[in-house]
This record gives C-alpha cells, structure tokens and sequence, in this order.
C-alpha cells in the first residue's frame, strides 16, 4: 500500500472507487497462485463494476485455484493527477499490488471511445504502451470484449486479444502460460506463437498487413503457416451448465447498474442489419427457467438486492420467458423484489406480461422502432410494423401508464428526409393514441423521442456503408427538430461529433494506433464523457498523424475489399452480409430465426443451440 494513499483518498472524488476490500471480493494467498492477471476495465469503477461481462470472467478465472484475477478500474482525472504527483503505478484493487508486477494484464474494451483510457492506463502502470516495446520480463497484455470484433485500430497496443465469449478461453490461455513457465519453455515470442494455435486468440504480431497507395489493404496474411488465416470467435456451449457469477462483489459506492443482473440467453433470432450484437454473439443459446429461477435465488441469498433484471438482447424472444417470470415471481412477489425486463420489442408487448410483471407496470415505456416508415424498417430488417408499435402503447395507456420513450436513428443507408419526418408524425400518433384509450392515466402523456446516429458497425450486413457526413446529419437533426411541434413531444439527439469519431474507430485499420497513441501523450482520456469529449483536439490528432476521418467513416466500402477484421471469423459468412446488405436496398426482409433458419453460418460454431439447423 502506498504510503500517501490515504491521504490522497481523502484529497479525490468518490474515494471508494479506490479502495477495494469490499463484501464478495476474492483474496488468495500468492504462495497457492502460478497465474496472476490484473483485470482492467478502461473506464470508471461506477461502470466496470456493472458490467456483467467483467462479472464472469472474473468470476470463472477464479474458480480455478492457482489462479487469481483482481481488478482494476481506470482513476478519474483527479486521482490520476496525483498518482503522476506521487509516482504511484496503477494498482488493483484486491492485493494493491502494482499491475506492472502481474503475469498478464486483461482489458475489456466495451466501446470505441474508451481506447484513449485503456492506453493511459497501460502507460500509468508504468509500462510501454506499444507491444513491441515491452520485453519478456514485462506482462502479456491480452484484450477482449466487443470491441475485439475489430481490434486493428489497438493492434500495436496488446500481445493478443481474446475473440468471442471468454469464461473457458482464458482459463485456457492462463493453463498454457502456467505449463510453460513451469517447465521453462516460457519466452514472450514463443508462448503468443503457441498461443495462436488455440481457438479464439488473435496476436497481431503474426500477421503481416500492406496497404494500397488509396489506404485499402493490399494483403492481410499470417507470417508462418501454423499461424491462422483466420481466428474464429468461441462461445459458450450451454449456458445451463457453464459459471455465472452467483456471488457479485458489493460495491461500497453507489454503480450504474445496482441489481441482480441475470442473463437469460445470448445472441439474437432478428438479424437487425445495423446492429453489431445481433450477429457477433450469434447463434442463440439459452439458459432453461430452473436454471435462471436457482441462480436468480442464489443471487439474492448473496447480496440482498430487491431488483432482478433479465438481461438479453431481445427478452421477448426468450422461449422460456413466461416460465421463468412464472417461477420467478413465485418468491419474487412476496419478496417485494422487481423483476425488470429490459428491451421488450413492441411486438410481443402483451397484456398478460404487463399484468404479470410489476415492473412493467411501475416504470416508463421503452421501444427501439428505430426508423419509422415501413420501407426503411425494412430495409433495416427491423421486421415491425407501426400497427405493432401503435397496440402496445394502446394497451399500456390502458394499464395506466402514460410515458413512452421511442428510439430511432438517423443516418442509416436508404434514408430519405420523408423518414426522418415520419418520425416526427408516428410519435404524434402515439401522443394520440393516449386521447383514444377510454380511461386515461392519472399522469399527462409525455412521449420522449431519442435518435441515435447511425454507426457503421463489423461484421454486420451495413460494414461496408458510409456515415453520413457531419453537416448532413446535423441537417437532419434540425430538420426533425422542426417537425416536432407537438408539447408532449421530447426530442433528444446525439451529438453527431461523438458518433463520428466511433464510427472512424469502428471501421479503423492500424494505422489509428499513432492517433490513439499521441492524444493519450496529449492528455486525451475519457472520449466518452462529455466533459473530456473534444472532437476538434481529435481532428488536430488526425491532422498531425495524416489520417483522414472521411477515409474510415464516411468511405462506403466495395464488397471485394480486404476489410480489417476479416481476419475475425464469427461464424456468420460474409456471403450472408453481403446479400443482406444487397436486401437493404431492395428493402427485402429477411425471416427470424424462429420463423426460418436464413442460412447465415452462425451455426457452424456448435454448441446447445436454440433455433439453428445442426451444421452439416
Ligand atoms: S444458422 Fe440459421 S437459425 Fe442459426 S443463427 Fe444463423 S440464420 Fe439463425
């Protein structure tokens, strides 16, 4: 422990995001440990501590016993001045022992705009930021999480990143840095060369990358031949027998996400075209309602929280939905606990689930419409009709309820101002549809419209599509801002500045990793807070390092081009995303996977699946 610690806690905001030592963390004595990993989240405590992703793996890592992983969150501004102040390396939180003394060091990289913090927290462990710079003595440094689906941009910055679902892969990754330290073959250069062979782990450093005189990539191939041409993602097989963290750190300061967090099941049936989850965690895999209902029970016998939130992308189309909401309330109800269902789809809104789960009767509304006129819905393949939409918040204006919060996005490829105005008239029709229902709620109607920015994501049938330039999406923005008339109406919008900047990380290749690298000397950090948002300084980092924003964000991409992540296989085939994308402009549907296997490879991968033929 640092000998000013303690009285820098006493000098920072929110001190006991520093602390540790709180109900639920795992200590172990190092004599027992071959393995040590230094767990970071490049973000603040109050959010690593609530993903549910850093949850499992820290969890499965230490189940195994000569292995313990801590954790380590990135220090707020005020704290980070004083640990450069006092020369105090990053530490984590279990053992406060320096990161740089670990055997591996894991990041999880949620979203693009964290990469500056991730980088800065490598830098105040005291270690080089570039790969290449740090030597056999110095830890692995492995990254993971969706951001992973494309990790050339950070590239230069890790050994290796984990593809897919990591609760077995980095017990196995950690079992095969054990065996080799123990009967000595241990050197960096060798261990990532073995390392590639396992499934699921992508070193950078294996393959060579040559660029075309227009910046596209001339050539993408592995240095020698047992390396893969490409690394395909793992998953979970079976969601009913694998680790779930029953037993949950309790924070001593208040987290974004202070309740039971139960997943329900993984991947998606819709194929949304834009949308990046909905492929990469396919095929779909589900946990059975005794499974959810015992870890639901263990869960609360841990911790005490009165909400459980089933987690999913898509909780509707859990086939076991009302099984489990049946055994669920069964001691949920007399419990007073909350049972939350977040991303319910309009429509497969039901009376019976809005009388059934109090929640739903307690809090707002929430749909994901995300385009309004029929021919874009379909184009995105969003398969939802207005009448779906209309229904439901007929029927919770019936149950009582009176606001409804709708999100849309603008930018997406086909777009045309007629849609953008549809969004202003379809939430007029809901404000109207509140004046139709016979008994109106006590509570005035407040519709609240949110419109994201379309992000061109990997390994979705939009990969190769352009954003639409800044002015353009601004444009639109006003434009739908003069549409909106109506006093219920709330519009919120996103600042276009932010989307753009993900969006050249999205698509980004290596040579982002000296922008990356220079804005984090520059005292860049924290991209996706507003207070330390500053696209002008990042248009000066591209100015200074010759790259053109236009290239990655706004260039649409020909389907015979090497993209960067081609090199990440997920399962699904880019013959699929290519004629899915071609759908789009002919705003043809495609079928959920309920409804009728479309044939998109995802079932290759294996595993306990829910709706996929089995792979020939
Ligand atoms: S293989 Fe078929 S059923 Fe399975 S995820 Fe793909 S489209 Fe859906």
């Amino acid at each position: 422990m640092y000998k000013n610690l303690s009285s820098i806690l006493k000098s920072v905001s929110k001190p006991g995001r520093y602390t540790g030592g709180e109900y639920g963390q795992i200590i172990k004595d190092k004599k027992d440990i071959n393995c040590r990993i230094a767990f970071c989240f490049p973000d603040l405590y109050e959010i690593g501590m609530s993903n549910l992703g850093v949850r499992l793996l820290y969890g499965a890592l230490n189940q195994e016993n000569d292995i313990w992983c801590e954790r380590v969150y990135a220090p707020w501004t005020d704290m980070e001045e004083k640990m450069r102040q006092y020369d105090i390396p990053l530490w984590a939180h279990e053992s406060k022992d320096s990161v740089k003394d670990f055997d591996i060091v894991a990041f999880s990289l949620q979203y693009e705009l964290c990469y500056t913090t991730a980088i800065n927290m490598i830098d105040l462990a005291k270690l080089p930021i570039y790969a290449a710079d740090r030597t056999d003595d110095m830890p692995v440094l492995l990254a993971g999480g969706p951001c992973a689906y494309n990790p050339e941009p950070v590239a230069d910055f890790f050994d290796v990143f984990s593809i897919g679902e990591g609760e077995e892969a980095l017990v196995e990754f950690s079992r095969l840095y054990i065996k080799m330290k123990k009967n000595g073959t241990y050197n960096k250069k060798d261990f990532l060369r073995e390392v590639s062979h396992l499934k699921g782990f992508y070193v950078p450093s294996l393959y060579d990358v040559e660029y075309n005189e227009d910046g596209t990539i001339k050539s993408f191939e592995p240095k020698y031949g047992d390396v893969p041409k490409k690394v395909e993602k793992r998953i979970i097989a079976d969601l009913n027998t694998s680790y779930f963290p029953t037993k949950p750190i309790m924070p001593f300061i208040e987290v974004v996400h202070d309740r039971i967090m139960l997943e329900t099941f993984r991947g998606c049936i819709r194929g949304c075209r834009f949308c990046q989850a909905g492929m990469v965690f396919r095929p779909v895999r589900e946990k059975n309602a005794q499974t959810l209902n015992r870890q639901a029970k263990e869960i609360y016998e841990n911790t005490g929280y009165t909400e459980i939130s089933l987690t999913s992308l898509s909780i509707s189309d859990y086939s076991c939905l009302h099984e489990a909401t049946d055994l669920l309330l069964e001691w949920t109800n007399p419990k007073k606990i909350n049972l939350s269902l977040p991303s319910l789809r309009a429509d497969s809104f039901t009376k019976e689930l809005m009388d059934k789960v109090s929640s739903i009767r307690q809090s707002g509304l929430t749909f994901a419409p995300e385009a309004v006129t029929q021919r874009l819905r379909d184009a995105i393949n969003k398969n939802l009709y207005e009448e779906d939409l209309l229904n439901a918040v007929r029927l919770a204006f019936e149950g009582g309820k009176s606001q409804v919060k709708l999100y849309f996005m603008n930018g997406l490829p086909t777009e045309t101002y007629e849609d953008i105005e549809g969004i202003a008239v379809l939430a007029k029709h809901v404000v109207d549809e509140y004046y139709k229902v016979p008994i109106r709620p006590k509570k005035p109607v407040s519709v609240t419209v949110s419109v994201s920015c379309f992000v061109p994501k990997p390994h979705t049938p939009f990969q190769w599509e352009g954003q639409d330039d800044l002015q353009l999406l601004r444009d639109k923005q006003i434009f739908l801002a003069e549409k909106i008339t109506d006093k219920k109406i709330r519009y919120n919008w996103h600042e276009a500045k932010v989307s753009r900047l993900e969006a050249v990380f999205s698509k980004g290749n290596r040579k982002l990793s000296k922008a990356i690298a220079y804005a984090q000397k520059n005292g860049m950090r924290f991209d996706a807070w507003d207070e330390y948002f500053d696209y002008d300084k990042w248009m000066q980092v591209f100015a200074k390092c010759s790259i053109d924003p236009d290239f990655y964000a706004n260039r649409k991409m020909s389907y015979d081009e090497i993209l960067p992540w081609d090199v990440i296989d997920i399962g699904v085939s880019k013959n699929f995303l290519i004629s899915e994308n071609k759908k789009a402009y002919k705003s043809k549907t495609t079928p959920n996977c309920k409804e009728k296997c479309s044939g998109c490879g995802a079932n290759k991968l294996g595993g306990d699946i829910t709706w996929c033929p089995k792979a020939r």
